[in-house]
């Protein structure tokens, strides 16, 4: 008997889980490895910024990357899953069936929240949805208003004001931006929003996004030929529909080995997953997310051994923000994401940054080229316990 092992999403965490799987159980032919993604292309989604401002991305291609391992690639919108079955169904109305899945499906904006920013807003969920933002800034002038103070409006109100000098940019939010940093570094950002001519409004609280303005609590709007919504990320929906438990932001909550509380033969990763550590909930990173998806793997294939999945254990070690293609900001932290002294801004975390993005894809080419090993990933953070 085979054991079916599918893969749901081809991002950070589940392309960790896929290439480890396949690392792992090459020389086994009672274990079977599909991955499942939405296109053939491998989506830098901690880039998507760039795209949204108009920049090409490198073209990472899945069947190049996984030729030879014997993954099985599978493209298709997933747009069901039966746990009960063990089925999951494909928008070309196929099913493939499992015995153990990983959930890897990232996440959506979440627009729940405020009325208007489903509708008028555009958002970073994907390729396709940061290049039709691209579009729409391809035309002259204007004004755009990034709703949300957090690292991922940060740079993509900076990466947008420095493609398009001729936009006026605001930055919306309730918290000042970078805020969980270090003075050094908060200073750092501060100054860099200042000289990119980003205006930044904190303090505030979004209620609605209207066709062509934001609307603030206390009757205030806000102007906006374009509105970037980049307010927190929540699970899509598919999760919950199927009746695996999810907690208020529709990510699949999961025990310490990773497997779903309500479904244990199916693991949740990256985004997509409410991973609790003592320190608390992991905020969504890639940082995080490719550990995940190594240990499910890892986990998967003990449990077939026949033994005890191990503990999930991971700390932050990073926060890295870019400031536009020539400025960026690095704070080192504490394995709970708080800020330790050290920062690097300015060129050498601009290299930094660049050198941390990149690693990714060319560490799962390494994982791909070393037959049986598995064992080059690292753990997480260098204070993983
Ligand atoms: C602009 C931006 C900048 C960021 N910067 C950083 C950073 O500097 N550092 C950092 O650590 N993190 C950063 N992040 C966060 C980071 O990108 C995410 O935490 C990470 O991508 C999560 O990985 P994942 O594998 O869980 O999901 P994803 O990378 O989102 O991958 C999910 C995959 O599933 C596919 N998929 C989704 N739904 C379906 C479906 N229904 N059917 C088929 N396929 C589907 C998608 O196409 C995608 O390939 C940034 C995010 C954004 C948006």
């Amino acid at each position: 008997m085979t054991h079916r092992i599918v893969v749901l999403g081809a991002g950070y965490a589940g392309l960790a889980a896929t290439v480890v799987l396949a690392a792992r159980s090459r020389r086994r032919d009672d274990v079977s490895v599909t991955l499942v993604n939405a296109t053939d292309r491998f989506t830098e989604r901690l880039r998507l910024h760039q795209v949204a401002a108009g920049e090409q991305l490198a073209d990472l291609r899945l069947p190049e990357l996984l030729v030879g391992t014997g993954v099985t690639l599978e493209y298709g919108w997933v747009t069901g899953l039966d746990p009960a079955a063990r089925t999951v169904r494909l928008d070309d109305e196929r099913d493939l069936g499992y015995d153990t899945l990983v959930y890897a499906l990232g996440g959506v904006a979440d627009t729940t929240g405020v009325p208007g920013a489903d509708e008028h807003a555009y958002a970073l969920g994907g390729r396709h949805e940061a290049e039709l933002l691209a579009h729409r800034l391809a035309g002259p002038g204007g004004s755009v208003v990034v709703c949300g103070t957090g690292l991922t409006g940060v740079e993509a109100a900076a990466e947008i004001a420095e493609q398009h000098p001729g936009t006026t940019v605001t930055l919306l939010g309730r918290t000042e931006p970078g805020a969980a940093l270090g003075a050094r570094a908060r200073g750092h950002l501060r100054d860099a929003l200042r000289r990119l001519g980003i205006r930044v409004r904190t303090g505030v609280e979004i209620v609605k996004v209207l066709p062509d303005a934001v609307a603030l609590a206390g009757g205030e709007t806000v102007p906006a030929d374009t509105v970037l919504w980049s307010s927190g990320v929540r699970g899509a929906p598919l999760a919950a529909v199927a009746g695996l438990a999810v907690d208020g932001a529709g990510r699949i909550v999961t025990d310490a080995a990773l497997r779903s509380v309500s479904h244990p033969d199916v693991y949740a990763v990256g985004d997509a997953a409410a991973i609790q550590q003592g320190y608390g909930l992991l905020h969504g990173t890639c940082q995080s997310g490719m550990p995940t998806g190594v240990h499910a793997a890892r986990s998967i294939l003990a449990t077939l051994a026949g033994a005890t999945p191990p503990r999930f254990r991971f700390g932050y070690y990073h926060t890295t923000i870019s400031l536009g293609r020539g400025d960026a900001v690095v704070q080192f932290t504490r394995p709970d994401g708080s800020p330790r002294r050290l920062s690097l801004t300015g060129r050498s975390a601009v290299r930094y940054k660049e050198t941390v993005s990149a690693a990714p894809w060319s560490t799962y080419r390494r994982m791909t080229r070393l037959p049986g090993t598995g064992s080059i990933w690292p753990r997480g953070g260098r204070y993983t316990r």
